[in-house]
């Protein structure tokens, strides 16, 4: 068995491993690197394989990290099959157009500015008909736990990785021995989806490690900043602002605003959902309630739910959009992006921001260089659509709301899995250190950090 590590190797973008054993080429997720100028110029560099060699591809899950080259790939002469799940083959097809619909915007951005200066400016990285043509090549899966024959020696099994709807860490089982890649874990006791299922034991294991060297704040801890939030803010006749990420986030938040309504600790207010993208991703988690853990599927089997509540709206259109902010205040409004860099929340922070009533609640991670970041540390005023606008509403953070693994789940999957072999992979270089110093006193375990273009044989 050979592995080439082409991606997510010492940073947490751009997943995609190489695996050649029992005849076939497999491919591990192929995702976007993300995070500013240098590592998206990754994207454009060839693949370090000839496209057309590669026999199939097996998709962990549809966040863009993991799935956002695949139209490069097609667009470059795959041709065979990509395996996932059933919700993450839909989920993935949202997520896939919505990244093309952007490298096309930045494209004629990009074009425009160049033709000023009487030059050329490159092409979007793929385009929508390079979506439609790498939708042509999903093939889902029917269920976690069912055995996928790739040939007649390699076989691949997807287990429930409790990261977002219908994500999974993939088995494979081969002629020399059992390779578990985890693809993204999830936390523990997370709204809707199943914790991390037991893995199976393994030979190799491929783990990430994004928290690797931390511990997470309780659920309880965060649904109570939630409250707080949401009591401070709405009974006196401010708009709470959630910028959210339109996969997994948008719905966990709908999740817990829907508890406290059912409970009748919501104060009187209308909910927002102001994104298309997280629009039509809640619409595909509402078909998979197969996949919700017992006390999701106990919530949803009944009208009203966290997707179909009275105060609930669902603002579709640019003009819906735009009339949320014509109306009365003391509303929630959940937007994306979730770091603030684009999107709809733009414009309600535009709105909102300077108010003193008004607050803002974080619920995800906000990236250097990011204008959450800045908001969240503290800046006086921040520019938006070049305007300079005071900082004068509350802030909220609130950590809990991962959908990643901490580090002591990470290790109990690692001791689950009790690998011959560990590599770690998704995680940035200060954490697979020390990451990797803690497996080794706590699991005797020898963990390998993963290089960007290393190829392993074992
Ligand atoms: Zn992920
Ligand atoms: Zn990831």
């Amino acid at each position: 068995m050979k592995i080439t590590f082409c991606g997510a190797a010492e940073t947490v973008t751009g997943s995609c491993h190489l695996v050649h054993v029992g005849g076939l080429r497999i491919l591990l997720d192929c995702g976007l690197f993300q995070g500013g100028r240098e590592r998206s110029d990754l994207n454009r560099e060839p693949f370090p394989f000839d496209p057309r060699e590669i026999d199939l591809v097996l998709l962990s899950h549809a966040h863009l990290d993991h799935a956002g080259r695949l139209p490069l790939l097609v667009q470059r002469g795959f041709s065979g099959h990509i395996h996932c799940t059933q919700p993450t083959a839909e989920i993935a097809k949202l997520m896939l157009a919505d990244s093309a619909h952007l490298q096309m915007e930045e494209a004629s951005y990009r074009a425009r500015k160049a033709k000023r200066r009487g030059e050329t400016a490159e092409p979007p990285l793929y385009d929508m008909d390079d979506v439609l043509r790498c939708a042509d090549r999903f093939r889902p899966i029917s269920a976690y736990g069912e055995e996928l024959a790739l040939n007649d020696r390699v076989s691949a099994v997807f287990h429930d990785a409790g990261h977002i709807l219908g994500s999974a860490a993939i088995e494979l089982r081969t002629p020399d021995g059992n390779l578990l890649f985890s693809g993204d874990l999830g936390n523990r006791h997370q709204p809707i989806v199943r914790d991390p299922c037991r893995p199976p034991k393994s030979d190799v294991l491929l783990i990430e490690s994004t928290y690797g060297d931390r511990c997470h704040r309780s659920m309880e801890d965060t649904v109570a900043e939630f409250r707080e939030a949401i009591e401070t803010v709405i009974p006196a006749g401010g708009n709470l602002l959630i910028p959210t990420f339109a996969l997994e986030r948008a719905q966990e938040v709908l999740y817990e605003i829907f508890l406290l309504w059912k409970a009748r600790d919501l104060p009187r207010c209308r909910i927002f959902l102001d994104s298309p993208l997280a629009i039509s991703t809640t619409r595909v988690f509402a078909r998979y309630p197969d996949y919700f853990d017992v006390e999701g599927q106990a919530l949803f089997a009944n009208s009203p739910n966290p997707f179909d509540f009275m105060p609930l709206r669902y603002s579709q259109t640019t003009d819906e959009s735009k009339e949320i902010n014509r109306s009365s205040r003391g509303n929630i409004l959940i937007a994306g992006s979730g770091m603030c860099t684009g999107g709809r929340i733009l414009h309600h922070l535009r709105h909102n921001l300077w108010h003193k009533d008004s607050g803002v609640l974080f619920v995800g991670y906000q990236a250097v260089g990011t204008l959450g970041r800045r908001i969240v540390e503290g800046a006086d005023t921040v520019r938006i659509f070049g305007e300079e606008i005071r900082v004068g509403a509350k802030i909220w953070t609130t950590n809990g709301f991962s959908s990643h693994a901490d580090q002591p789940i990470l290790l109990d999957w690692i001791g689950q899995a009790s690998p011959k072999h560990l590599v770690l992979v998704h995680g940035e270089d200060d954490t697979l250190d020390a990451f990797a110093s803690r497996i080794r006193a706590d699991l005797s375990i020898d963990a390998n950090v993963a290089k960007l273009g290393e190829t392993i044989e074992l």
